[in-house]
Formats: structure tokens, sequence, C-alpha cells
């Protein structure tokens, strides 16, 4: 425990003397989010991070989170406490198979989750969060489009827009685990709680949920509902804040399996060892970030 404090300490100094900011997704453990200046949804975290005059960015979270702030924030250095902390998801896509994929179909638009490395998001015209898939594709001025790289939130987008959607054939490990069984047997178990679904679970899953939204959205959902038990279908990570935010509900996993292992990969000693060391450096070359930005720019003009 005191260590634990110890540490709390050292990093705050740490923060301080190297003009940092940390920042840590909802997906995180516990102790990182409590030592963030920010927590959040990835995509956010960068834009926040971004507005800051901090000199250092420390990413709790996955590689293509650290590149996506990276590229919003060139004149910052870029942190990743855990040099292996990758996303399986991301890495599904790679620039020389979506090259061929674009040639096959030369005409169309190629939209990106956000969750994807920058050089994927850098071959894209524009990018999405789970939060604007929908609003990014039916605004975008052809009716076809190339999604990539997760299928189950390219499908949810598919069933709700008249367009031609090419979807890779990528998922998130975690969310794509979850079956219906489990969502039906919960259900059963607590008839009268809302079930809240992330867009990254399969179709048969969604289907069965009473509201489908990103992790924010999720939270937000959850704060307004005037339910006092409520179904999280997302990764686990994000107990903590919903338990913050809303002391007085109840909230069950829609699956023990909503773990993302590459999430947990962070600690208060890596945030730690992370600002000491400056470790581990995030880079992304000038020419893939500039394109990058591009698709990034062109979403959040197309989300209003
Ligand atoms: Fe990637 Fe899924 Fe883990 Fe998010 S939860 S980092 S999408 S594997």
């Amino acid at each position: 425990m005191n260590m634990k404090k110890n540490l709390v300490k050292e990093i705050k100094k740490l923060k301080k003397e190297q003009k940092a900011v940390i920042l840590a997704h909802y997906y995180q453990l516990p102790e990182s989010q409590e030592i963030a200046d920010f927590t959040g949804d990835s995509f956010a975290l960068s834009r926040k991070a971004a507005d800051t005059d901090a000199e250092i960015i420390v990413f709790c979270g996955v590689k293509f989170m650290a590149e996506s702030a990276a590229i919003l924030s060139p004149d910052k250095t870029v942190l990743l406490p855990e040099k292996m902390a990758g996303c399986p998801l991301a890495e599904m896509v790679s620039v020389e198979e979506l090259k061929k994929l674009k040639h096959e179909y030369p005409e169309a638009t190629v939209v990106s989750y956000v969750n994807s490395s920058a050089a994927v998001k850098a071959e894209s015209d524009v990018c999405c969060t789970s939060s604007n898939a929908l609003k990014i594709v039916k605004s975008i001025d052809n009716d076809q489009v190339l999604f990539v790289p997760d299928k189950n939130l390219g499908n949810y987008v598919a069933k709700r827009v008249d367009k031609e959607i090419i979807i890779w054939d990528g998922y998130c490990a975690t969310h794509h685990r979850v079956k219906a069984e489990e969502v039906r047997k919960v259900k059963e178990l607590h008839p009268e709680a809302p079930i809240l679904i992330h867009p990254e679970c399969r179709e048969e899953v969604l289907k069965l949920a009473d509201f489908i939204g990103s992790t924010s959205q999720i939270l937000e959902y959850a704060h307004n509902s005037e339910a006092d038990t409520l179904i999280i279908g997302t990764e686990e990570g994000i107990l903590h804040t919903l338990k913050k935010d809303n002391p007085d509900k109840k909230f069950y996993m829609l699956s023990p399996h909503l773990i993302c292992p590459n999430m947990k990969k962070t600690s208060l000693q890596k945030v730690y060892n992370s600002l000491k060391n400056m470790e581990t450096i995030v880079k992304v070359p000038d020419g893939i970030r500039k394109r990058a930005n591009r698709a990034l720019t062109r979403m959040l003009e197309l989300s209003g």
C-alpha cells in the first residue's frame, strides 16, 4: 500500500518536472485511470492532450492510441508506458492488404475506424469512431464504401445505410468473444436491467441490446437512465468510471470474457518508468502523419 502511495507521489513529481499530461483509456486498470489527468475514449483523449500545453503525453492505452496522439500533437513527445501493448484488431489490416483492396474497388471511399495504425489511416479517405461511424458513412458523398478493420462495426453501419459497404474481415477479439447465449442468460437473471452493448460485438449479440453505443455513449446512457441496475457489454475497465459516476446503481457485466489483455498491461510502475526513462517514444513519420491527419480532420468536418 505504502509502495503504491510512494509511486503515485513520484509520478506526480515527475509529471510536473517533465511538463507531462497522463491519459488513460476507460479500459485501463483502475490505478492507471486514477493517476491520469484525463480518462476517456481513445480519440477524445488525443484531442484533449493536443489542447494542453504539456510537452509530454503519457498514453495509458495501446499503440494505435499513442499514434493518434502523436498525429494530433506533432510537437509533443508521446510515451507508451508498455511497449508491447498493441491492439489485435488494429493489427488485422496492413497497408499492403488495404492497397490491394483499394485497387479492386478504385471508386470506393475508404473509411477506417480509429482503431487502426497511423499507416492505415494515411491510406484512408476518412476515419470514424464507434460513436460517429454511422454519421460519417451516411454523410459521405459516395454509395460505395470500404470499411476497415472491424467487421462488426462495419456490419452495424451497413445494416443502417442504403450503400454498398465492403467490410474488412477484422474483429476485436475481446468484444467478438461474447455470444448471444450469454446475453440470454444475463437477461434471465436481471430481466428489468437494460443491456448496453458496444458495436464491436457480433450482430447476434447486438440484436439483443437495449442500447448500442461507444464506451462514452454507454457511460452517458447509464448516467441518464432511470434504471438502478444495468448490464454492460463492453470491456470491464469501464466499471471503474461507471461506479464512480453512479454510486447508487448496480452494474453487471454481460460476459466474464470482456477483458482486453493488452489494456491491462500498463501499471503504475510502468507509468513511473515511462516518465523517468522517457520510454517508449511513439513517433509517426511526417509523411504518414500528414496523410493520417487529413483523414482524421475529414472525420471531424463530417461529424460536425
Ligand atoms: Fe483492441 Fe479490442 Fe483491446 Fe480495444 S478492446 S484495444 S479494440 S483488442
